[in-house]
């Protein structure tokens, strides 16, 4: 082949950066990005918030208009799943038994749900939430008055619970775990989510074990082990993902919770990078290699993806940074607080809408959880990215300045 084709696998956040990131890095050759789902690159973040609320059209998620793609001379392949790399000969073989030659291949192939294998499980009626198509499905089953019972009381669990509560559904949230959000805050945090979803009228029940999912062809109630049936006409399963690296493991790609990429997003083959929810990679701030599921990693990386095709090595260093909307509850969160042994609060957690939490690990700050606190996120993601120290005392004293809290 005469030409450079560089093959982006997955159509997606990571994929629409790579491809535009490219371009914009001088890249002169052949661009495809192949995806299996129907359109062009979409926002996933609204699905469980304003596009499952009925707050927004499926015109209004894509990532960049159509005719980006088309004015970048960026071929996309959409409908189309890849369902082998040949490392040798360098192509890509297609579920239609077609193939596509490359000279620099990206993965970017995200996550995939994380089934339940339930009795009952695959009644009518029960759905995941991953892409546009489910919440498609979903929001034909949902109506004022009807019942939800999500499984799962982790964001996107919470967020569908949100949203449903604002169709005018009686929702119940299940949470395995003796409290929701467990493995992501601190109690505190988890208390005052609980508190909100109370209020909203939400029924939360922690500890919860489902033994079925019961109904006749369609799903009509969830059983618990302690014998509770709770009534459902549709039943949404949030628990988590895993990371879709099987392409990359038959290729013999090294795979380490997530394909193993360096800095550089290269992986163990020099010609093919990885980017977004898919991969792993050291973080330096952290210390410690980290699988991320976020826009924000899907972006930065793919950004730095791009510039190792283009010859350009610049270090993936990227502080991690989230966001989930509830109700009218924007929180923000910048940093990792995984490892914390302290948690510093700013505002009331228990009793307002409006407060920040901020995780220590000895003297050091980890992380915040800002809810309905913009200047809180703002002052922590620039403290983390330049090593600025934070005095827990004034952290805490809601009616200082919050750059004080800062050296
Ligand atoms: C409901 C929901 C709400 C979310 N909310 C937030 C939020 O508020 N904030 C936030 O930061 N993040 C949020 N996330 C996470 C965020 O959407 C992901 O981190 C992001 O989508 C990752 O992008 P990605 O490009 O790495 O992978 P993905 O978005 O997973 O895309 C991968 C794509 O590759 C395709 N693919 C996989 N294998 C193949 C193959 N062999 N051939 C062809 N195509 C293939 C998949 O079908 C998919 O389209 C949310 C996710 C969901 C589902």
């Amino acid at each position: 082949m005469d030409s450079e084709h560089a093959v982006i696998i997955g159509a997606s956040h990571a994929a629409a950066q790579l491809g535009a990131s490219l371009r914009q890095g001088g890249w002169q050759g052949n661009i495809s990005i192949v995806g299996d789902e129907a359109i062009p690159p979409y926002q996933r973040p609204p699905l469980s918030k304003a596009y499952l609320a009925g707050e927004k059209h499926s015109d209004e998620l894509l990532i960049r208009p159509a005719t980006f793609y088309e004015k970048s001379a960026i071929d996309l392949v959409l409908g189309t799943r890849v369902t082998a790399i040949d490392r040798q000969a360098k192509t890509v073989t297609l579920h239609d038994g077609g193939s596509i030659p490359y000279t620099r291949l990206a993965l970017t192939t995200g996550a995939r749900v994380r089934k339940l294998s339930l009795p009952g499980h695959d009644l009518d009626g029960v759905f995941y939430l991953r892409d546009l198509q489910d919440v498609d499905r979903i929001r034909a089953y949902v109506g004022r008055g009807k019942s939800a019972v999500i499984i799962g009381g982790g964001y996107i669990g919470l967020e569908t619970a949100a949203s449903m509560r604002k169709l005018g559904m009686q929702v119940t949230v299940l949470e395995a775990m003796p409290r929701i959000l467990q493995r992501v805050t601190a109690p505190e945090v988890s208390a005052f989510y609980s508190r909100i979803h109370g209020e909203e009228g939400v029924n939360i029940v922690t500890d919860a074990s489902v033994e079925s999912l019961e109904g006749s062809g369609k799903v009509a109630a969830v059983r618990l082990a302690d014998g509770t049936r709770l009534d459902a006409d549709l039943v949404v399963i949030g628990v988590g993902v895993m990371p879709a690296t099987e392409l990359a493991e038959a290729a013999g790609l090294e795979v380490d919770n997530g394909i193993a990429v360096d800095e550089f997003a290269r992986t163990s083959d020099p010609d093919i990078v990885a980017a977004g929810d898919c991969t792993s990679h050291y973080n330096p701030i952290y210390d410690r290699r980290l699988r991320l599921e976020s826009v924000q990693n899907a972006t930065d990386q793919a950004k730095t993806a791009a510039n190792t095709l283009c010859g350009k090595l610049e270090a993936y260093h990227a502080l991690p940074w989230f966001w989930s909307d509830q109700f009218d509850l924007k929180l923000q969160i910048a940093g990792l607080s995984q490892g914390f042994d302290r948690v510093v609060l700013r505002g009331a957690s228990d009793t307002g809408r409006s407060f920040a939490a901020f995780y220590f690990g000895g003297d050091r700050l980890l992380a915040v959880d800002a809810v309905n606190r913009p200047k809180e996120f703002m002052m922590v993601r620039r403290a983390l990215t330049t090593g600025m120290r934070a005095d827990p005392d004034k952290l805490a004293d809601d009616s200082s300045d919050i750059q004080q809290a800062f050296s």
